[in-house]
């Protein structure tokens, strides 16, 4: 709709054409700055157009559109003049300070803006705009002056205000900025000291690994030393009480007790040596499985029989359940049934009432026989269900006072079935009972290890089967003991406290047999067996070796040259007379 149209012919039309510029564009929404973008783009047109020999303008609204429009028609009489784009005057403020400016190139300009907000400009209030700017009288330039520095004053505030914000806007930006970077520097410096604290727990806890090391390396070295050193004598005990007992008849019945008592104390006590030597082994890897295959309905026969005495309790039965066939079954069967006798002996110990059970399950899957000793006993309550495999750990029950044990069972039985390349495993629920499961790989990881065979001959006869025997040892009441045996079978027994000695003795009388100790100090039993070799003199000369260590692959393969070797806890009157006759026998 068209709002206006006027002749611009003089310097006041020019004038009006700015005042109604700036009251239509106020009427139809733009704001005060806009106002003077249009009010001064029709002033600065108007005024080239006059200088063109005058001409006309037209202002009109399009508000039947999408967008509505302001537009202004200014036509000249003669050519309008263009100056170049970066000037602030003529055409080129004018296209500037629009949004749309369209000329023709001679006379004709189209100026267009955007009003702001859709359907601002209603017909009927254009209706009513186009009589009120009508109605306008033109003002004096004086006037004009005036409104157009009120204008100017209004921007000026304005961008005073907006430059204020910014500078405040700046301050703020400044100051976040300022607090994250104090920020970011507290968090570095935070996280540099907890890594130079993660750091140095590190660098403690390998110190303290390395500590621990050596402190289990210590604990094992002295289990195995002390051990050894205890075996020495208790051995000796044993085969003195043997000794009393065999010669019963010069006992009255209170010393025949007495010397059983003996006996039986040190068979404990050697049976606790012999376990803290068998754990220090394991746990310092001297211990090697010795690998056959395993006929497992056997070996539980065996067991039963074996485990049937214990089970002296009317209330609770002992269950065997034969096993299914187990073809291809490899593993150390004399470690296996040390586990297997500990675990049932744990179960017959610790049950009242009801059974205790051993199954056998075969997984071909994976390649596992899993043998499960099940009890209806005390149970293990679930927080010291770890701690039992701990040496010397005992769970406290009225139960545990009546019994006898050194808490070593289970942490060796737990090793032993590792070393077996297996794993033992525990339930338990207190009152209820215990499920103890052995799993071990039908065939282990360890390969099959070779075994002497150093049996002692069969069947002696009786009476003097040897001229002479030499005894080497360095524990002199075991000497004692093995003389005492000898007598009756040897028909002299020659005594050496050393390899030394011995060697001494050799070099004047060649025996008919040696029974030599290992474990000597000097010159030990491993060296005099390769003087013995060495010599040409001895060289028939038949070694029995003598020792208190597990005949495990190192004592057999020091003790190669000897023709036997016997654990000194197996030696008694009669399998010395056995062994005697089988390797000296021949040579009286
Ligand atoms: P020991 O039997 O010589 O004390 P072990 O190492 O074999 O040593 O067992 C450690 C402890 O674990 C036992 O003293 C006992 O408290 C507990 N324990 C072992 N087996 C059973 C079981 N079948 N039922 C209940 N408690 C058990």
């Amino acid at each position: 709709m068209q709002i206006l149209r006027q002749g611009v012919e003089s310097e006041s039309d020019v004038f009006l054409l700015r005042q109604r510029g700036r009251e239509i564009a106020a009427a139809v929404g733009f704001d005060t700055q806009d106002q003077v973008r249009v009010a001064t783009a029709l002033s600065e047109v108007g005024r080239e157009v006059l200088a063109a020999g005058g001409g006309w303008a037209s202002m009109q609204v399009e508000h039947e559109v999408v967008r509505p429009e302001l537009a202004v028609e200014l036509v000249a009489a003669g050519t309008l003049a263009f100056p170049d784009r970066s000037s602030f005057t003529g055409l080129s403020a004018a296209q500037r300070l629009m949004d749309g400016f369209e000329y023709d190139g001679r006379s004709r300009v189209l100026l267009r803006k955007r009003l702001p907000g859709y359907g601002t400009a209603s017909a009927p209030s254009l209706t009513r705009l186009r009589e009120r700017i009508a109605a306008i009288a033109p003002v004096s330039p004086l006037d004009e002056l005036r409104a157009q520095n009120a204008n100017l004053a209004t921007a000026l505030e304005q961008v005073q205000r907006k430059q204020e914000e910014l500078l405040q806007l700046n301050e703020e930006l400044q100051d976040t900025n300022r607090g994250v970077m104090a920020m970011y520097a507290q968090l570095s410096e935070e996280l540099d000291e907890t890594n130079r604290g993660v750091v140095a727990l590190y660098a403690e806890l390998d110190e303290k690994g390395v500590a621990l090391q050596h402190a289990n390396e210590a604990k094992t070295r002295f289990l195995a030393n002390v051990s050894h050193e205890l075996r020495t004598p208790v051995n000796s005990v044993l085969g003195l009480a043997g000794l009393l007992r065999s010669d019963s008849d010069a006992l009255t019945d209170e010393q025949r007790r007495q010397v059983a008592y003996i006996e039986a104390s040190a068979r404990d006590l050697l049976r606790l040596v012999n376990e803290l030597l068998d754990l220090a082994k394991a746990e310092s890897g001297r211990l090697e499985p010795t690998v056959a295959p395993i006929d497992l309905a056997r070996l539980l026969a065996d067991l039963h029989g074996t485990l049937r005495p214990l089970a002296t309790n009317a209330d609770v039965a002992l269950v065997i359940e034969e096993p299914p066939a187990v073809e291809g079954f490899a593993s150390d069967p004399e470690l296996l049934v040390h586990v297997l006798r500990n675990l049932v002996t744990n179960g017959l110990k610790f049950t009242e009432r009801g059974e205790v059970r051993l199954t056998t399950e075969v997984d071909r899957n994976v390649g596992c026989v899993h043998l499960a000793v099940r009890d209806t006993g005390i149970g293990i309550p679930v927080e010291e269900q770890e701690k039992v495999f701990e040496e010397f750990y005992q769970v406290a029950s009225p139960l545990q006072t009546r019994m006898r044990g050194t808490g070593l069972g289970l942490p060796f039985a737990r090793r032993l079935v590792e070393l077996l390349g297996g794993q033992l495993r525990l339930q338990s629920t207190p009152g209820v009972g215990s499920v103890f499961t052995v799993s071990l790989p039908l065939r282990p990881v360890p390969p099959p290890h070779p075994t002497k065979p150093h049996e002692p001959g069969d069947v002696s006869p009786r009476g003097i089967v040897a001229r002479q025997v030499l005894v080497v040892d360095d524990d002199e009441a075991y000497r004692h003991v093995l003389s005492t045996m000898l007598q009756g079978i040897a028909g002299h027994v020659l005594e050496a406290r050393n390899g030394a000695e011995a060697l001494d003795i050799l070099a004047r009388n060649v025996p008919n047999l040696v029974l030599l100790d290992l474990r000597m100090p000097g010159i030990d039993g491993a060296q005099v067996l390769a003087r013995i070799a060495e010599e040409p003199a001895w060289r028939d000369l038949p070694v029995v070796v003598t020792t208190s260590a597990r005949l495990d692959s190192t004592v057999l393969e020091r003790t190669a040259l000897a023709c036997a070797v016997v654990p000194k806890a197996s030696l008694t009157p009669h399998t010395l007379r056995e062994l005697v006759a089988a390797h000296a026998g021949s040579t009286p």
